[in-house]
């Protein structure tokens, strides 16, 4: 690929619970290179920053880039990112908690790193690089095997002044209501995940014996791992179980959804996520009729537009390179 002289480059790596990926970025979002690994998350946190570094090099190789030409680099986390560069909690990677994230990471890539939360990294790059690009005040919803999102107010992430806030996921939707995997009852994941669905599948399989085509494709019982392209086709084949389910979905997210215009008005609402990317064409729609039924006043729900995301699987790198961009230049926003 041929770059212009004097482009600035950055690097942004998107740390999951199961994989980490790489890649090499220009400063108007085009991806120059990219590379992936297994997290091996069980290995610990020094080893797992190490891994992302190498995966890093991996990439930067591929356009024999060296590292030290890179303006910055991103680094999105499953957790959030304290101002001090460090993670308070450890939700799918033992050894994270108070673990020294930013410093690290420095050290290994000798360029200066950004950190942020992986959710709040994918809505930063549907605000500069994808469907939000028009937009001024954004919220991002991610609906997979758990459910993430983040908001982002006039160009900037809104993280609270704790740094862990726009946790979109545990807003309780249902006092009472069925277990999160947070401990707490009724949020908003506990219905609009797939770890959601999985309790409800399960009862509804194993305990009330309705017949669904779902039940072949998890021999384990366990639903919550069950891949969106089986649900997309037990969905358009109407399987009745896997019907009831997902719509239960789309009313619970519209319910989340009509929340979230109500405090932040926002211009643009994008959804993305494993789920929406297998039945964002049938979702969506019922997505928008239960928030509309639901947001106060019904101005703001016609002043919010609703769409889905662009950037898909490369949503958290390109954004956590917007976000280390920002941060660089002391810019936020595109
Ligand atoms: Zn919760």
């Amino acid at each position: 690929m041929t770059r212009k002289k004097g482009e600035r480059l950055f690097g942004g790596i998107d740390i999951g619970g199961t994989k980490i990926l790489a890649m090499i970025v220009d400063e108007k979002g085009a991806i120059i290179s990219m590379s992936k690994k297994k997290t091996k998350g069980e290995s610990g946190f020094k080893s797992v920053c190490e891994r992302a570094a190498g995966v890093l090099r991996e990439a930067a190789d591929i356009e024999n880039i060296p590292l030290k030409s890179l303006s910055a680099v991103g680094v999105g986390v499953p957790v959030p990112v304290l101002a001090d560069g460090t993670t308070p909690t450890a939700a799918n990677l033992p050894g994270w908690a108070n673990a020294p994230l930013i410093k690290t990471m420095e050290s290994l890539t000798a360029r200066p790193c950004f950190g942020e939360n992986d959710c709040n990294a994918g809505t930063y790059g549907e605000y500069v690089w994808g469907a939000g690009k028009n937009a001024k005040t954004l919220i991002g919803f991610f609906v997979g095997t758990g459910f993430g999102g983040g908001v982002v107010f006039h160009g900037e992430l809104v993280t609270g002044e704790n740094n862990m806030a726009s946790e979109l996921g545990h807003i309780i939707v249902h006092e009472g209501g069925r277990i999160c995997g947070c401990g707490h009852r009724g949020c908003l994941e506990a219905y609009a995940s797939k770890a959601g669905m999985a309790r409800r599948l399960a009862w509804e399989t194993v305990i009330e014996g309705r017949k669904s085509m779902l039940t072949q494709a998890v021999p384990d019982g366990n639903f919550s791992t069950i891949k969106s392209s089986v649900l997309q086709e037990a969905y358009r084949r109407g399987d009745p179980v896997a019907v009831d389910a997902l719509n239960e979905l789309a009313l619970y997210l519209g319910v989340g959804v009509a929340n979230y215009i109500n405090i932040f008005g926002p211009d643009l609402v994008v959804i993305g996520g494993g789920i929406f990317e297998a039945l964002g064409k049938e979702l969506l729609p019922k997505v928008k009729e239960s928030a509309r039924q639901r947001t106060f006043p019904e101005a703001s729900f016609k002043d919010t537009k609703i769409t889905l995301t662009q950037l898909g699987d490369y949503a958290v790198g390109l954004g956590i390179v917007a976000y280390a961009k920002s941060r660089l230049d002391g810019k936020p926003g595109k």
